[in-house]
């Protein structure tokens, strides 16, 4: 497994790299989930790149840049038990050299949901996976149904600027109790960790009032706020039942849709979904 730590290596890496070539970008602090698309992607027969890099534009002012956990030691020995072949672990000052000033706004789709809770967000996201996409030039990118908004915002970027990846969106990994793994977990303390189970709750009620004909989106809605209401340590930001293309919020259940729901649990905010029918 190479480690390459600067655009300017990967993009002579990139040139000599056996075709078809597969990017797993990820912020680090990995989990069976990414680990999931590694293998997925390997499983495809694909050079395998996993990028590392914790996106400074697509955190708040407020929000846990610095205290996000990093720990590279550990990420690079689990890519290479993966047979990984290049991670490419670029510096701040490599992706967002002096002087940048260029973005990727992905428009109404990125200021929905997350979007809101989150101003600017997408922007961060897409104006990183457009630079990734366009240094490494994969042949297909894989991303986690975890972040289903995510997934969408990426192949709205990448059809509408002609990126050309084959775009490929794995299911969520979760624990034994239903939370979907996610690097933010570590943040939970023993209790909250306990309280966090309350988002996979929700979504199964909205997911089994949907399994047993409901299509009214207002009482999948409600089946899913009733459940977190019940968990002292959960606060709602929203809970959605939306188009799974276009993330409108729906009125009935007709087509492919999803519920969708972000919830702090003490300071840790934390975001799930999944799909009906
Ligand atoms: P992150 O490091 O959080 O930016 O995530 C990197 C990639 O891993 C994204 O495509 C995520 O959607 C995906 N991912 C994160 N958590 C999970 C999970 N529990 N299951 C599947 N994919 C995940």
């Amino acid at each position: 497994m190479k480690v390459i730590k600067s655009v300017a290596e990967m993009a002579e890496a990139r040139e000599q790299a056996p075709r078809p070539m597969a990017l797993v970008p990820t912020m680090g602090a990995l989990h069976e989930g990414h680990l999931s698309l590694v293998r997925r992607a390997r499983s495809e027969g694909a050079t395998v790149v996993a990028s590392v890099f914790v996106n400074p534009t697509q955190f708040g002012p407020n929000e846990d840049l610095a205290a996000y956990p990093r720990d590279l030691e550990r990420d690079l020995a689990l890519l290479e038990q993966e047979g990984v072949d290049l991670v490419f672990q670029p510096s701040q000052e490599d992706i967002y050299p002096s002087g940048f000033a260029t973005t990727v706004d992905v428009g109404a789709l990125g200021r929905r949901l997350e979007g809101e809770f989150r101003p600017g967000h997408f922007r961060g996201v897409a104006t990183v996976v457009c630079k990734l996409f366009t240094i490494i030039r994969p042949d297909e990118a894989y991303f986690g149904q975890k972040d289903a908004q995510q997934t969408l915002v990426i192949r709205r970027l990448n059809a509408d600027l002609n990126l050309g990846v084959n775009v490929v969106v794995c299911p969520s990994v979760r624990e034994a109790d239903g939370l979907a793994m996610s690097s933010r977990n570590a943040y939970l303390g023993p209790e909250e960790r306990r309280a966090s189970t309350a988002l996979f709750r929700a979504l199964s009620a909205a997911q089994a009032r949907f399994n047993g004909g409901e299509r009214d989106a207002d009482k999948l809605r409600g089946a899913m706020v009733q459940v977190l209401r019940m968990e002292p340590l959960a606060q709602r930001e929203y809970v959605s039942v939306s188009d799974a293309e276009t993330l409108e919020e729906l009125a009935r259940v007709d087509g492919p849709a999803l519920a969708l729901l972000a919830v702090r649990i003490g300071n840790t905010r934390l975001i799930d979904n999944v799909a009906l029918g």
